[in-house]
């Protein structure tokens, strides 16, 4: 098999893991098989690494960001290279710059726009292990690039894509993908295959399991992803490792569960403004999110309140990063062009999502989320909803408590036949 390991910043945290982890890739290229691996930096290398250069500035460059943050992944897969030479295989590492990951320009959130396989196919050829930087890459101008928290995983997606390897198998801290994340919900269930389409909402709603564009580009190109476990005995037998963990698939068989909803994900980078008292009249919501919009900040959930004598009130969510300055804009452009009565901020809320492509053949599902809810006394300040998801916004001391309530109201820790509805 030709296949990409990913190893994340805990599975690479310590030289003993990194000797661990070479192990592992060694009994892949023994028993045959073509390995091309993506390292993160050490555990917490990377926030160590910006956090210097907070130290000196609050507002530094992206540019210089970039540069900095990208060593962490410089320094894992040299050490990986001389783990696997101390176990007498021939491995060598390369930057994103070296093994040609072309990027734009969009400094600490990158995207992929090209890659050269050639290189690290011939390496292959040559019996040589090649192991290339997560997260990382170049730009037409020379640039190093990087690909934003957590891009390691869109970094080995897109080598597997840019390869047509058999597989891309992301090795991290947990055995598998689970029903929510099992640091909150003890009894999350792990489950063996996950719909394309689930874990693209699952990962955009805030599970960290996966960075969104990893999945993105395993859509994209067909690239059968798997989520395992590096902290088993990196010497198990291939044939069982190779089937452990989760396989995201594209196609809904017969091994699918038939579970109305597949998981729960929270995000607590939210923040919700409102604008008080603004006139009730056409063209009013293009007018507060033109501005925001203009000023680069995405909104995520949005809720225009009914009019009552001629105003109304309207509140959106944004990044919790950009929440000071979508104040700003409103404070300084919109309050004062549409003559708005207030405008309130509220950085402590979290939106908690429940996903599953069998939302869409039932119906009270959403009846059941806010039962959940209303019986832990949990008030919902917002809510969206599309064909396989809903999300409520709540009070961010509320998260935990809220995932575990629906994880329980949707039976989630029982397989789906054993559930009641
Ligand atoms: P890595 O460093 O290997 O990339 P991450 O910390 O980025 O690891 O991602 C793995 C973590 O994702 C787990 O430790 C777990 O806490 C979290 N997580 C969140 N949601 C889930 C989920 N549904 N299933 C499994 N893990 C999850
Ligand atoms: N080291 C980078 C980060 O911490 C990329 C990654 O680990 O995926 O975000
Ligand atoms: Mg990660």
């Amino acid at each position: 098999m030709l296949v990409v390991h990913k190893y994340g910043g805990t599975s690479m945290g310590s030289v003993e893991r990194i000797k661990s982890v070479a192990q592992r890739v060694a009994k892949w290229h023994r028993a045959g098989h073509r390995v091309v691996v993506v390292p993160s930096a050490m555990a917490g290398e990377t926030n160590r690494l910006l956090g210097l250069a907070k130290e000196i500035s609050a507002e530094a460059d992206p540019r210089e960001l970039d540069q900095i943050a990208s060593t962490g992944e410089q320094v894992s897969v040299g050490l990986l290279a001389i783990a696997l030479q101390a176990l007498g295989v021939k491995a060598k590492s390369y930057t994103g710059w070296q093994a040609g990951i072309k990027t734009d320009s969009a400094f600490t959130k990158a995207r992929i726009t090209e890659i050269d396989g050639a290189k690290l196919l011939s390496d292959l050829d040559a019996g040589v292990i090649p192991i290339v930087t997560g997260f990382q890459g170049i730009d037409g101008a020379g640039n190093i690039t990087t690909l934003g928290r957590g891009g390691s995983d869109t970094q080995a997606v897109a080598v597997a894509a840019a390869i047509k390897a058999d597989e891309c198998l992301i090795y991290t801290d947990v055995d598998a993908i689970y029903t929510t994340d099992p640091r909150v919900v003890e009894d999350a269930r792990p489950l063996k295959v996950i719909a394309f389409e689930e874990m693209f909402e699952l990962a955009s709603l805030g599970s960290k399991v996966l960075q969104i564009r990893s999945v993105e580009f395993a859509g994209k190109y067909r690239v059968p992803t798997r989520v395992l476990s590096s902290f088993t005995d990196p010497l198990i037998p291939i044939e069982i490792e190779a089937k452990s963990g989760t396989l995201i698939t594209f196609e809904e068989d017969e091994k699918m569960e038939q579970a109305v909803v597949s998981g729960i994900a929270f995000n607590r980078d939210e923040a919700k403004i409102t604008l008080r008292g603004v006139p009730d009249m056409p063209g009013i919501a293009y007018k507060i999110v033109g501005p925001i919009g203009e000023a680069n900040i995405d909104i995520d959930m949005i809720v225009q309140n009914i009019g009552e004598s001629g105003h109304t009130d309207f509140s959106f969510t944004v990044h919790r990063n950009e929440f000071d300055r979508a104040m700003r804009v409103l404070n300084e452009q919109v309050k004062p062009a549409l003559g708005a009565k207030e405008v309130v901020g509220d950085n402590r809320v979290c939106k908690v999502s429940i996903v599953g492509i069998g939302m869409r053949s039932h119906v009270g599902i959403a009846a059941t989320m806010f039962k959940a809810l209303a019986d832990e006394n949990i008030n919902i300040q917002m809510i969206t909803t599309s064909e396989i998801k809903t999300s409520v916004l709540v009070d961010d001391k509320y998260m935990e408590l809220a995932v575990r309530a629906l994880h329980r109201a949707f039976e989630l820790d029982k397989e789906p036949a054993a559930r009641a509805a």
